[in-house]
Order: structure tokens, then C-alpha cells, then sequence
């Protein structure tokens, strides 16, 4: 519990404005896009990163849990405060400090919207490429902390391969300055990549440098409908095999089909077993050419359909199916699981047909959908958390996906992170001594465990 004392500490360093301990503040603040909820006992907005390094400080000498936190749009439980204490909401810090078309790198506070950077550094010819699907609403800061990924993951990488350089308020209250704008640097261990992915366990972002890149001059879309998941699955790897590394190969299956026919009324065909949505981007001669190709696979794999968009009202509507997945499914059962399991390209017929045997087996609705060219599907349980013994399947069944992931040479998690939901499975993956180096590596950061404690690797004790 916090004392009155600490409170009243807490409320002098961010200003009233920016203190929050309502009943209806904290209850806005337990969740994020998981099922997991923990009330935290006060939320505040700092303003600047000397904010920061006092209320970090006073969590060390009072022994309480700080839990960064942007949108709340996480899908492993990373900004829920699960030891309660303070959530620390990055969203006033908002600003966007610098685009810098020489050096080619934008200056970002945490809390500046995804979709935002984008659309201020397109007016420059700029692209950043990480986009994920939640952009519009996801902060940098949460990007960062999750590593995530996007729709252009495959051709452009993750937000790891965009992060130059970071300010950082570490869990002791001290300001740290990681990395380099520079296009190349080696100096000491690279700790700017060491805490892009560290969930908010070793340091809250301050300032972010971007790396940014030139807008593709042309971009060509195509949509694949097929009536054999498998042969989709293989055009997957076929494309890639030729050569050829879209922008994006996003995968919708057949429940993923149907859920969206339910709730938008797009106009994709019912009976369809797997759709493939593919982007080609850069010169305009290559875009196409790649396309082509593109096509020509297709066909070979014996694509029933293929459409392409002349334009961008018509490549709009190309792309509605694949925005409109998740919101679709979501509407089926009263409960979704979304999960991130991902593995080697090739293995993805392996993993589309594990996860459908997963399904039928505990007899449970499981959608999936995702960026089949990274290998990272998210299979979707639709089911209902009150229903107790159908809840128990769905549990099991999560388990297996992950069991299915790792056995076909995968990863627990392509982009959403460990947070709480998968922190019980770090080990089966990165070993007892992978878990023990993590425990170090965090405690040299924080030895009183007060930012964002009872995630990814969980404390010593197992909790
Ligand atoms: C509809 C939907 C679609 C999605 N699509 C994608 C997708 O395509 N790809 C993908 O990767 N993810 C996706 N996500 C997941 C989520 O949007 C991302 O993980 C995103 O990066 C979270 O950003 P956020 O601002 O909401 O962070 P939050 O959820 O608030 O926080 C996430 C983590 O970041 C930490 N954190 C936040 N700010 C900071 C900071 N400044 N310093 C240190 N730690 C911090 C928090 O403690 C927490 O651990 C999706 C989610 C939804 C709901």
C-alpha cells in the first residue's frame, strides 16, 4: 500500500494535474488488450524524464512497483501493474522533436502516436516502416518496449532494426544515454538494443532517434483467394524461395473469411479456405516486376483468383479483409485469445495444419491470421472465459500452439512479447540458463525490483 506520505510526494513531483487516484482512473488503468486486470493504486503523467527519475527513486527508497504504460493496446499483459503500486503514463510526453532529412532519423518522445510519425515523416519522402496493425492508436514508447512488428515486417524488419539511439530513465532514477544517430557504431555493448524488447523492465524511454528510410516510389497489391489452405502455404514459401521479399504476405484462413463476411459484408467468397494478401514495393519497374512473379506463382499454385489494385481506391479495398480480421473475430465468442507463436517460413504449412488438429481436438473455434511471410500467425481462440470446462480447453490448447511453435523450430512470441501471459513458458525456450542471465541482467538494472515487476522472466521466486 502507499502511504498518504507517498502520495503526496507523488502528487508534488508530477503537479496535481497529472496525479490520478480515482476509483474510475485506476479501474481505466488495470487492463490492457489482454484478458489480465491488476488495479493500480494511483496513475501519473509525467512530463519530462526528471519527473521520471524522482518518482524512480522514490519507488526504490519506499519500495513500491512503477509500470510504464502508452495506449494500453499490449497483447501479453506488459502495462498492467501487476505488483499494484504506479502506473506511469507516457501519453503527455507527446512531442515530435526533430525529422532530419540529412541524417535520415526522427527525434520522438514515447508517447507520440505510431501512425502520427509516420504520416509527419511521408511529407518529407520519409518512411518509418514499422506499422503495426495498431498504429493509429499504439505509442513509440510501447513500440519500443515490445519490439513490435508490422504488416512490412518482411521486407523492412521490426522496430529493433529502426531505434538509433534512446534516452532512458533507468529503474534507479538515473538518465542514460544509449547508442548513436550515427549509421554505424560499435562502442561497448549495445545497450539501445538491449532494452528495444525489454518489455519496460530495464528503463522507461524518454527520447527516441528513428531511423527512417525513402518512401517506396511505387507500391503493387494483389489478392490471392485459394480453396486449398496447403497450396496457400506453399505459395508462401515459393515466393520467397524465387527470390522475390514482398512488403507484406499477410494470411487470412477460413474462419477468419467467414467472420469478417459475418460482421463487414466485404464480399470475399464463404467458401474460401485461405486468402493471401501481398504488397511489392520500391522503383516502380522492380515493384512490378516483382509482382509478376509474384503471380505467376500464384498461378502455379493453383490460386482460384487473383485481383490487383489499379489504384489506391481500389488497393483500399483490397486491404479492408485483412484490417478488418481481428475486430471480426473478436465479435464471434465473448472472449478472444490472440497469440503470436511464430516459426521458420517453411514450417508455416506444418504450423496452419498443427493449430487446426489443436482445434478440432479440444473442439474449440480457433481463427488464424497474420504475417505468414514472417512466419508470425496469430491463432485466435474464440471462446468464453465464464464458460469454465470450455476455458480449461482453450488453456491446453495455448499451451500446445506453443508446444507445436517450439517443436517446428519457433519462438513463443513473433511480436506481441512475454509480458505475464507467456512468462511461465520463457523457460521452455531459452533454458534455465537463458533464465538465469535474464534474472542477472535484470537485477544489475533494478536490484529492488521496482519497474514493471512479475514479467517476462518473473522474479526469482517463480511469481
Ligand atoms: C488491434 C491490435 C492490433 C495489434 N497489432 C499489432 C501488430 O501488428 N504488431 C505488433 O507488434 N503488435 C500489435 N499489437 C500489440 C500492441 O499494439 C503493441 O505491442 C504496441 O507496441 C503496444 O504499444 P502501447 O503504446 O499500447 O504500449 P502499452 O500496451 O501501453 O505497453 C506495452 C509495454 O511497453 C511498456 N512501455 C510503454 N511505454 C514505455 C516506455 N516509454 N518506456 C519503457 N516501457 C514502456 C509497458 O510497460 C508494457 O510493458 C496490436 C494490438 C491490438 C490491440
Amino acid at each position: 500500500m502507499l502511504s498518504d506520505a507517498v502520495k503526496t510526494r507523488l502528487r508534488e513531483i508530477v503537479g496535481p494535474a497529472n496525479f490520478l487516484d480515482s476509483l474510475e482512473d485506476r479501474i481505466s488503468y488495470s487492463y490492457d488488450a489482454t484478458l489480465y486486470q491488476a488495479m493500480p493504486e494511483v496513475a501519473v503523467y509525467p512530463e519530462h524524464a526528471e519527473q521520471i527519475a524522482a518518482i524512480l527513486r522514490l519507488a526504490n527508497e519506499a519500495g513500491f512497483a512503477v509500470t510504464p504504460r502508452g495506449a494500453g493496446t499490449g497483447l501479453s499483459g506488459g502495462s498492467i501493474a501487476a505488483r499494484g503500486g504506479v502506473v506511469l503514463v507516457l501519453t503527455r510526453m507527446n512531442h515530435l522533436l526533430e525529422i532530419n532529412t540529412d541524417d535520415l532519423f526522427a527525434v520522438a518522445e514515447p508517447g507520440v502516436i505510431t501512425a502520427d510519425l509516420a504520416a509527419a515523416v511521408a511529407k518529407h519522402g520519409l518512411l518509418y516502416p514499422p506499422d503495426p496493425a495498431s498504429q493509429a492508436v499504439s505509442t513509440l514508447g510501447g513500440n519500443v518496449a515490445e519490439n513490435a512488428g508490422g504488416l512490412r515486417g518482411l521486407k523492412y524488419g521490426v522496430t529493433r532494426n529502426y531505434i538509433l539511439a534512446l534516452d532512458v530513465v533507468t529503474p534507479t532514477g538515473d538518465l542514460l544515454h544509449t547508442g548513436s544517430v550515427t549509421v554505424k557504431c560499435a562502442t561497448g555493448y549495445d545497450l539501445t538494443q538491449l532494452i528495444v524488447g525489454s518489455e519496460g523492465t530495464l528503463g522507461v524511454a524518454t527520447k527516441i532517434w528513428c531511423k527512417l528510410v525513402p518512401l517506396p516510389e511505387h507500391k503493387e497489391t494483389l489478392r490471392a483467394v485459394f480453396s486449398d489452405m496447403d497450396a496457400a502455404a506453399r505459395s508462401v514459401a515459393a515466393i520467397i524461395r524465387a527470390g522475390v521479399i514482398p512488403a507484406t504476405l499477410e494470411f487470412l484462413d477460413h474462419v477468419t473469411i467467414n467472420a469478417i463476411e459475418d460482421f463487414k459484408r466485404i464480399g470475399l467468397p464463404r467458401e474460401a479456405e485461405a486468402i493471401l494478401l501481398i504488397e511489392t514495393d520500391g522503383q516502380r519497374d522492380a515493384a512490378r516486376a516483382e509482382a509478376a512473379k509474384v503471380m505467376e506463382i500464384l498461378r502455379e499454385n493453383h490460386a482460384q483468383s487473383v485481383q490487383t489494385a489499379a489504384n489506391d481506391a481500389e488497393r483500399a479495398q483490397l486491404w479492408a479483409a485483412r484490417r478488418a480480421a481481428l475486430s471480426s473475430l473478436t465479435r464471434v465468442r465473448p472472449t478472444t485469445i490472440l497469440e503470436d507463436a511464430t516459426v521458420p517460413r517453411s514450417r508455416i504449412p506444418d504450423m496452419v495444419r498443427g493449430v487446426r488438429d489443436i482445434g478440432r481436438r479440444h473442439n474449440l473455434i480457433i481463427g488464424n491470421f497474420g504475417h505468414a511471410g514472417d512466419g508470425n500467425l496469430h491463432p485466435t481462440i474464440l471462446t468464453d472465459a465464464r464458460d469454465v470446462e470450455e476455458f480449461a480447453r482453450a488453456e491446453k490448447a495455448i499451451e500446445e500452439i506453443f508446444q507445436l511453435a517450439l517443436s517446428l523450430g519457433g519462438t513463443l512470441s513473433g511480436e506481441h512479447g512475454i509480458g505475464m501471459a507467456k512468462a511461465h513458458f520463457l523457460k521452455n525456450e531459452i533454458g534455465a540458463a537463458g533464465l538465469a542471465l535474464m534474472r542477472a541482467i535484470k537485477h544489475a538494472f533494478d536490484p529492488n525490483n521496482v519497474l514493471n515487476p512479475g514479467k517476462m522472466m518473473l522474479d526469482a521466486n517463480g511469481e
